[in-house]
């Protein structure tokens, strides 16, 4: 649906993109996840039509964006970050006046105002004025603007920044069920918002994408190690270093306490292929030891996420 190639922005001097490639199905939701200043609206921006690139290329549908601008940009519906909305208009004479400039008039028009406003939630604030709106809802008329047209791709550009925790949870159900039509790609720098919403998350950094792929994906390619807990009664640390650290796949075995008490914690740092946890327990049955605890550790996708980006 949507391939990308090189894409790289300079501001003077500045590369706020750098090489970026992507290829984008149809129906999917992507997450663009990073920092502040990670280059993630710019990325959006230049995606839309609204920057022209310092170079790459970027094909919406097999169409180059230079050669079929107005072609591409008709696909695209675009949320940028704070809805530009007119404040003094009641909300429904604002989804009106959108729709007839974009070609929308009669039962037609009608129609497609009734489907967003019953889509976005907004039954009850069409006759509200823009300006005495919460920002949550005026999120809502911008996603409505966005979509007048019924377009295939959506851009989001943090749709749900400055929201509460209600709003954010609304805007969220939202975009997924758009998602089931729609291909979506929003940009956030709350991995939580990506985990929740996309079906793919792409981490950008300094301009470049540094990871790629989903949740499960994301955490698969950064565990290059497991790491399993274990706590033994009456054990010695040396003679339980002895028993388990020859195990197959066994990388190192720290102690974590004193063991003062006559319990012994250990993390044990194993390859990440396998589960050792098995061999491990059978390793201890064959001792006198009393094994209170074990249990593997995960990392979870927010340490994945900090330590891709930890210079930020
Ligand atoms: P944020 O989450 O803060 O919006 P972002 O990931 O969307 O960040 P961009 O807004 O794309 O990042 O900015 C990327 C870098 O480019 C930043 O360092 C920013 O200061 C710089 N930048 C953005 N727009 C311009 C501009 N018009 N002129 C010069 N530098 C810019």
């Amino acid at each position: 649906m949507i391939h990308v190639e090189n894409l790289t922005k300079y501001y003077d001097k500045f590369c706020a993109v750098d090489r970026i490639n992507l290829d984008i199905a149809k129906g999917e939701i992507i997450g663009l996840l990073g920092p502040n200043g990670a280059g993630k609206t710019t990325t959006l921006r230049m995606l839309t039509g609204y920057f022209k690139p310092t170079s790459g290329d970027i094909h919406v549908k097999d169409l180059a964006i230079d050669d079929h601008p107005l072609e591409i940009k008709k696909m695209m519906g675009y949320l940028p970050e704070s809805a530009p909305l007119y404040h003094s208009m009641l909300v429904y004479d604002y989804l009106d006046y959108i729709a007839r400039i974009r070609g929308l008039n009669g039962d037609k028009k009608l129609a497609r105002i009734r489907k967003l406003a019953d889509l976005c939630g907004m039954g009850g604030i069409m006759h509200n004025t823009v300006s005495e709106l919460s920002k949550g809802l005026k999120q809502r008329v911008g996603l409505a603007h966005a979509m007048m047209t019924d377009p295939e791709i959506l851009i989001l550009d943090e749709p749900t920044s400055g929201l509460d925790p209600n709003q954010i949870a609304e805007i969220r159900e939202i975009i997924r069920q758009i998602g089931r039509e729609k291909t979506v790609i929003l940009s956030t720098h709350i991995l939580s918002e990506a985990e929740a919403t996309c079906d793919r998350i792409v981490i950008i950094n300094k301009g470049k994408i540094i990871a790629d792929g989903s949740t499960q994906d994301l955490k698969q390619a950064a565990t290059k190690e497991r790491f399993i807990r274990i706590s033994l009664l009456d054990a010695p640390f040396d003679e339980a270093d002895a028993l388990i650290s020859p195990i197959d796949g066994v990388k190192r075995v720290e102690q974590l306490n004193s063991a003062d008490n006559g319990r012994l914690d250990l993390r044990l740092t194993c390859r990440s292929e396998s589960d050792l946890r098995k061999n491990i327990y059978q390793a201890i049955k064959a001792t006198d030891w009393i094994l209170v605890e074990m249990h593997q550790e995960t990392k979870t996708l927010e340490t994945i996420f900090r330590e891709l980006t930890k210079e930020n």
